[in-house]
């Protein structure tokens, strides 16, 4: 806990020292600092090459295949029984989940939150470098966290209706537990300016209530996955042009969601209800289309020198007959497709990078680059060390020989 505590502190520290600076200086009397690389990472949860390798061939993602043209991509190794809340924490510490304190949904009995950190997480490592931060919507950041710039929870947030463990999207308004916006004044000037928008994607009906009215209700959940989509569109627009960060991070999660229970599976897998599943066997791919279109309004907010990063969690594949009666990863019913094989490698996640120094058109092969380097890779672009508990490597293979990726004096 001292430890925690520790590099909270110093993140407060840091920010309150940096505005004492501003205000005991004047503009003309700042020193000379070279401009910080700005970086966009854009997490898709659960993102499945197998899905969008055929969209991109069709030409129905132009912008994540304009980002693969320039940029280096390929699989990225993802960690044993993968889930979002694992997955997403070594990303931020380059750790294991029991060094992080992230084990799963539930960690003790209580849904996996933000007090339960053991290792520094990279918005706490950026803040403390000088480097500023703008969150929304990432994965098991609830509750939020001071940063130097501006942190909104997602997938894991607590609120209305929430059981433990289990996923439910309250509405900004009906969080509970703590905050879920950081700094508080942010909170109202987003239901103003965005709405009360949903803060996770939509929980998976039971199948037992759908029964007699299938197809009527998976189309009116999907409707209701396309409006939490258009919501986070607009709040993420909105963070990017009114708050604009030297590193922003932000995540979809609807294409998981949709995944475990719309995957277009056929009538030998398991679990397969002719009525469900045939109803809309284009949700699935359908995700995909809209997240490329997320990409396009990200992408208005980037210049040649933006690094943007596309990083998913895991994959996604259909359960199979040994799994008919095993657990699923995420406790939700309904579920014909998941991710948490104990061999990670049969679901793993994606990455894309674009941006200076970084090598264009490059399909890096087999499963040469992992969660664990997430981290180290983005700290390496503002020239900030890894720290020492850090497993994973910086991307080599995905850089350039010469010049080397921009980097400042490495902080502290
Ligand atoms: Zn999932």
């Amino acid at each position: 806990m001292s430890r925690k505590f520790g590099f909270l502190g110093a993140s407060l520290l840091v920010i309150l020292m940096s505005a004492s600076v501003l205000q005991a200086e004047t503009p003309q009397a700042a020193p000379a600092q070279k401009a910080k690389p700005r970086v966009i990472v854009l997490g898709v949860n659960g993102m499945e090459w197998d899905f969008v390798r055929p969209l991109l061939v069709r030409g129905e993602m132009p912008n994540l295949a304009r980002l693969i043209a320039n940029g280096s991509s390929g699989y990225l190794k993802t960690i044993s029984s993968p889930n979002c809340p694992k997955v997403y924490t070594t990303f931020f510490t380059s750790t294991t989940p029991p060094e992080n304190g992230i084990t799963g949904f539930v960690v003790n009995g209580q849904t996996a939150n933000t007090h339960m950190l053991k290792e520094e997480p990279i918005w706490s490592i950026l803040t403390n470098n000088g480097v500023t931060v703008g969150m929304a919507n990432v994965p098991a950041t609830f509750p939020v966290m001071p940063v130097n710039g501006y942190m909104v929870s997602g997938m894991l947030t607590r609120g209305k209706d929430c059981e433990d463990g289990v996923l439910c999207s309250p509405k900004l308004t009906e969080v509970e537990g703590g905050e879920a916006v950081y700094p508080a004044a942010l909170k109202p000037e987003l239901l103003a300016n965005v709405g009360d928008f949903y803060i996770d994607c939509a929980r998976i009906p039971k199948l037992e209530a759908l029964a007699g009215h299938e197809t009527q209700s998976v189309n009116e959940w999907l409707a209701k996955v396309d409006t939490i989509r258009a919501q986070q569109t607009k709040l993420f627009d909105y963070l990017l042009t009114k708050y604009p960060k030297d590193f922003t991070f932000m995540v979809q999660s609807c294409e998981d969601r949709v995944g475990h229970w719309l995957y277009p599976i056929q009538p030998h897998n398991v679990g397969y209800n002719a009525k469900v599943h045939g109803a809309r066997v284009d949700a699935f791919p359908n995700q995909y289309r809209a997240f490329d279109k997320v990409l396009g309004m990200v992408l208005k907010h980037v210049d040649e020198n933006t690094y943007v990063f596309i990083i998913s969690d895991h994959g996604i594949k259909p359960l199979r007959y040994s799994d008919a009666h095993a657990h699923m990863d995420h406790p939700m019913d309904s579920v014909i497709a998941k991710h948490d094989f104990k061999d990670g490698d049969e679901v793993a996640g994606a990455f894309i990078a674009v941006g200076p120094g970084i090598k264009k058109n490059q399909h890096v092969m087999g499963l040469q680059v992992s969660a664990y380097d997430i981290a180290p890779t983005l700290l390496h672009l503002y020239g900030i060390a890894p720290p020492k508990q850090m497993k994973g490597r910086v991307m080599t293979e995905i850089f350039e020989a010469a010049p080397a990726p921009a980097s400042t004096t490495a902080g502290k």
